[in-house]
């Protein structure tokens, strides 16, 4: 879980000599040389902490490698030319606790990882995809944070199940489960002025896929929120650069050929808006099944469920 509020560093109060010796502290701690990962046209470095993890170096750079191979799969390349991981080991523990990421040149993400976390675990892990689709728009202002992690939160197991890391049943199942917190509560008063955590990330989240939605009724399923998202990026967008929110809308809204993210962040922003889950569950032929859900091939938007977690041609 990212909490980027508070901790966050901006690009206001950053000093280079602040990360350097951040990074030099690490670097003397494990004394071990960086990995560097060259994926999607971009060049992670890899910082470990010192310690020993039971899946060694090599399964854990595997698992940053996924994540990297995730959100290059989603955005088409990989979302800033560098970025640093910091792995943090934590002795005697398994699981990953927690990533943070932040808009420092280049932009940074301290994760925290178990030294007895299994490959399996970290197969299963969701949130080294979630850190790194944070590069991949721009830095907002505090108060739309919701924005910042809904689509970390939306586009993460999409992304995965793209570059076939996730199964498609997995993300709907998931979406299924969770999408139900991001509905406005008693004193919601719109994702602009309401800061929880249900609201931030699945609202947020909330928000993304009904916009994925309304894109693709809207286009003939020909364009969608990755269509957006890919958009914003490619006009630089990228949580190195300072965007308001409207800035960043209208760059998706032209991408992807329709005003959904402008019309719909009007309607959200400071008045709860609530979307009538179990009738767009109805239409993109998703249904409770058990433990998971079913999907069916006959719904009316079964295309655009489809394409939602295609792999990009
Ligand atoms: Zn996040």
């Amino acid at each position: 879980m990212i909490q980027k509020g508070s901790r966050r560093i901006t690009r206001r109060t950053v000093l280079a000599g602040a990360v350097l010796s951040i990074a030099t502290r690490n670097l003397a701690g494990s004394g071990l040389d960086p990995v560097r990962l060259k994926i999607g046209g971009g060049e992670i470095d890899v910082q470990f902490g010192a310690g020993a993890f039971d899946v060694g170096r090599d399964g854990i750079t595997n698992w940053i490698s996924d994540a990297a191979k995730a959100v290059t799969t989603y955005y088409g390349h990989f979302p800033v030319p560098q970025a640093v991981v910091e792995v943090a080991p934590l002795a005697n523990k398994s699981g990953v606790f927690g990533g943070v990421t932040y808009n420092s040149l280049p932009a940074r993400t301290n994760i925290e990882v178990g030294e007895r976390t299994s490959e399996t675990a970290l197969k299963d892990d969701w949130t080294m995809t979630h850190e790194m689709v944070h590069l991949g728009f721009p830095n907002m202002p505090r108060r739309h944070h919701w924005i910042e992690e809904g689509i970390a939160t939306y586009v993460e197991p999409i992304g995965r199940a793209q570059a076939g890391t996730l199964r498609v049943e997995k993300v709907w199942a998931d979406m299924f489960h969770d999408m139900p917190k991001g509905e406005p509560g008693p004193g919601s008063r719109g994702l602009d002025q309401t800061h929880n955590w249900a609201t931030t990330y699945w609202g947020g989240a909330l928000f993304c896929l009904f916009a994925d939605v309304q894109f693709r009724e809207r286009t003939g399923n020909r364009r969608g929120l990755q269509d957006a998202l890919r958009g914003i990026l490619d006009e630089g967008g990228n949580i190195n650069a300072d965007w308001p929110i409207e800035r960043a809308f209208q760059a998706g809204d032209k991408a992807a050929g329709a005003p959904v993210l402008t019309e719909l962040y009007a309607k959200a922003k400071d008045t709860p808006f609530s979307i009538d889950l179990p009738t767009l569950w109805r239409r993109l032929g998703i249904s409770a099944s058990g433990g998971s859900v079913s999907l069916s091939p006959d719904a009316e938007l079964a295309t655009i469920r489809a394409a939602i977690t295609a792999k990009p041609i």
